[in-house]
C-alpha cells in the first residue's frame, strides 16, 4: 500500500506542476524579478532574456541618470524648442499628465526641477534659496504635448522632468505582455515596490507581504492575490536623516519637500502603470484626500500607513460590521 501511494505522489507531482523558472537582476537602480511555469524550456529560457532585455530597454530610454536616455535628451532640449519623441514616452508622457489631472497635481512629473537636488546616497538636499525659487517650476500644465508631430515642449528651460514614479509600473506591464503573448497562463513580474501577478503559483493564489515601514523584518499584511497589479510607495526605500528629519524620494509639487503625511502606501489596481502612479499620489495625498480618491476609482484599493504608522483601507477592502 506504502508503495502504491509513493508511485501515485511521485506520479502526479511529475504530471501535473510543469517547471516553474524564474531570474532575478538589478535593474532601474533595483531589484527585478521574473517568475512563471512554463514545460519548454527552450521558450522560458527565450522568455527570461526577453524580459531582462525589455527592462534595460526601458532604462535607457527613461532614465535621468543616463546622459544618452531620451529622457535626458528632453531634459536639456524641451525647455528651448518642442523636441519629437518616440511614441511610447509620448504615451507615457500623455499618461503622467493624466495622473497629475486625476490627482489635483499630486502626481507631477516636474516635481524633477527641485528633485534632481537630491542626492538620498550622499545626504544632499537643496539650500531653502534653491527651493523657493525652483518649487514654481513643478507644474504639470507647463508640458506641452503635440498628439500631430508626437512632440513635447516645456514652458520653462529651470523644468525638468523624472518617471520615476510611473516607469517601473509600465516595464512590468510590459513584461507581463511579453509572457502572455507565449502563452505563459501563471506569472508573476517585479521590479522594485511594482508586481504584477497573472493566474495562480501551483493552484494556489499567489502572496505579496506589505513589509513595515519602520523595521524590515517585520510584515504588516501578506495578501492573497490574483490577476493583480500591487505597488507600494515608502518612505524608506530612499532617504536619509537630517536633523531628525527624514528626507525621502517622493516629492510634494506644492512644497519641493518630501511628502509628509504617509509611511507607505499600496495600491492594488487592474495594470502596474496605474498602481505605480496612484501609490506615489495617494502617498503625497495622505489618507483622508487619497482614500477618497481611490473609493471613486473602480477596481482600486489602498492600504495606507500614515505618518503615524496608523494603517487606513480603501471602503472594499473594509469588512462589512
Ligand atoms: P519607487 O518604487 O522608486 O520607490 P515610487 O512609486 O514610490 O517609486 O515613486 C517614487 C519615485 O517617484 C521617486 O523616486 C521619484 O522618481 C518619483 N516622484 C517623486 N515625487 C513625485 C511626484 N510628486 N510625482 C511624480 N513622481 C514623483
Ligand atoms: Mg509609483
Amino acid at each position: 500500500m506504502k508503495y502504491i501511494i509513493l508511485i501515485f505522489f511521485l506520479f502526479s507531482s511529475s504530471c501535473c506542476y510543469s517547471a516553474w523558472h524564474q531570474k532575478q537582476f538589478e535593474v532601474m537602480g533595483t531589484i527585478a524579478k521574473v517568475e512563471f511555469e512554463s514545460d519548454d524550456e527552450k521558450l522560458a529560457t527565450k522568455l527570461i532574456e526577453q524580459v531582462v532585455a525589455e527592462m534595460h530597454r526601458i532604462d535607457h530610454l527613461m532614465s535621468p541618470y543616463k546622459e544618452d536616455s531620451e529622457l535626458s535628451k528632453i531634459n536639456n532640449l524641451a525647455g528651448k524648442y518642442p523636441v519629437k519623441i518616440s511614441d511610447e514616452m509620448f504615451n507615457l508622457l500623455k499618461v503622467s499628465l493624466y495622473y497629475s489631472e486625476l490627482t489635483s497635481g499630486a502626481f507631477d512629473i516636474s516635481f524633477s526641477s527641485v528633485g534632481y537636488l537630491y542626492d538620498y546616497r550622499n545626504s544632499k538636499k537643496p539650500t531653502e534659496d534653491q527651493k523657493q525659487s525652483l518649487v514654481e517650476q513643478i507644474n504639470f500644465r507647463n508640458i506641452h504635448l503635440n498628439d500631430t508631430d508626437k512632440s513635447v515642449k516645456f514652458d520653462s528651460q529651470q523644468l525638468k522632468i523624472d518617471l520615476g514614479g510611473i516607469a517601473k509600473g509600465h516595464a512590468v506591464d510590459r513584461c507581463i505582455e511579453i509572457l502572455r503573448k507565449q502563452g505563459v497562463k501563471n506569472a508573476f513580474v517585479s521590479a522594485g515596490g511594482d508586481s504584477q501577478v497573472v493566474g495562480k503559483k501551483n493552484d494556489r493564489l499567489w502572496y505579496i507581504g506589505i513589509r513595515h515601514p519602520r523595521d524590515d523584518k517585520k510584515l504588516i499584511v501578506n495578501l492573497p492575490l490574483e490577476e493583480v497589479s500591487i505597488s507600494t510607495s515608502g518612505d524608506y526605500e530612499r532617504f536619509f536623516i537630517q536633523d531628525g528629519i527624514r528626507y525621502h524620494h517622493i516629492i510634494d509639487p506644492k512644497t519641493g519637500d518630501s511628502a509628509r503625511d504617509s509611511q507607505s502606501v499600496t495600491i492594488l489596481a487592474p495594470s502596474s502603470t496605474m498602481a505605480d502612479a496612484l501609490s506615489t499620489s495617494v502617498f503625497i495625498l495622505g489618507a483622508i484626500r487619497g482614500l477618497a480618491l481611490i473609493n471613486e476609482i473602480p477596481q482600486t484599493s489602498a492600504i495606507i500607513i500614515d505618518n503615524r504608522g496608523m494603517l487606513h483601507y480603501s471602503n472594499d477592502l473594509v469588512s462589512p460590521k
